[in-house]
């Protein structure tokens, strides 16, 4: 099996454009299309021919490209059931327990709703990787915008029960203003001390702070770590169910 080739771009002010390839089977997906210009540019620059765009959420900053992205190529467009009359252009739609097979490899479909009702994440295992949309983010995770924190915390525990070796593709450069928020929920750990100002050195550099793992989100995202007793402790909810916790923190960051 060739190994799966990727190549992740800025699009838009903040959102991230990724494109995965199988050299053997010639194909290539654009992980949403923020940008129907900036995916052409970038599928002609690595020499690819567009075949597929996986679409997580409806939003018009992962769909916006859509439409022409696939006047221009004939690309298949697979998204996700429970909002797919909202995705433009979709041919195929998919949900949890569902696969789709890109050239050898075999991409895994997790429902992930709480940013929209409808959201899904997609995992390779045999690249190790996943594409999460604007479920979670380095250090962060989406606004509760159409489900509740129940289940956005519901989603992101499917998500922290990958493998911690698994890279984390996002929909959004938000990783550092999301570290700045982080610390003050979290300001003991020293992993995401470090993290911090590997961050801000990493966007003074002018580079992509992603992907991240699974793992990395583990130690040092606080919305994953809300059985954490300084966490709790901090905001006052020692003993609380966890998804109260994370509830309570992502209120905090909406302020924030
Ligand atoms: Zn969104
Ligand atoms: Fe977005």
């Amino acid at each position: 099996m060739a190994a799966l080739q990727i190549y992740q771009f800025p699009c838009l002010s903040d959102n991230f454009g990724v494109l995965i390839h199988d050299p053997e089977a010639n194909v290539t997906a654009s992980i949403d299309a923020p940008e129907a210009d900036k995916v052409t540019a970038a599928v002609a620059e690595k020499g690819w021919k567009l075949t597929h765009i996986l679409t997580t959420h409806h939003h018009a900053d992962h769909t916006g490209g859509n439409a022409q992205l696939k006047a221009a190529t004939g690309c298949r467009i697979i998204g996700p059931r429970n909002e797919a009359a909202k995705v433009p252009g979709i041919d195929e739609t998919v949900a949890e327990g569902g696969t789709v097979d890109f050239g050898a490899h075999r991409i895994e479909v997790l429902d992930t709703p709480g940013h929209t009702a409808g959201h899904i994440t997609y995992v390779i295992p045999s690249a190790k990787v996943s594409f999460v949309g604007d479920t979670l983010f380095a250090m962060g995770c989406g606004r509760v915008i159409e489900g509740t924190p129940q289940m956005m915390w519901d989603s992101l525990k499917k998500l922290m029960a990958l493998p911690e070796h698994t890279a984390v593709y996002c929909g959004h450069e938000y990783t550092q203003a999301n570290a700045k928020f982080a610390l003050t929920i979290e300001p003991d750990n020293a992993a995401l001390q470090n993290r911090a100002k590997e961050v801000d050195a990493m966007r003074a550099a002018g580079k992509a702070t992603l992907p991240t793992t699974i793992g990395m989100e583990l130690e040092t995202n606080p919305f994953l770590r809300p059985h954490v007793t300084a966490i709790q402790k901090r905001l006052g909810m020692e003993g609380k169910p966890e998804w109260q916790v994370f509830a309570e923190i992502r209120a905090r960051k909406n302020k924030f």
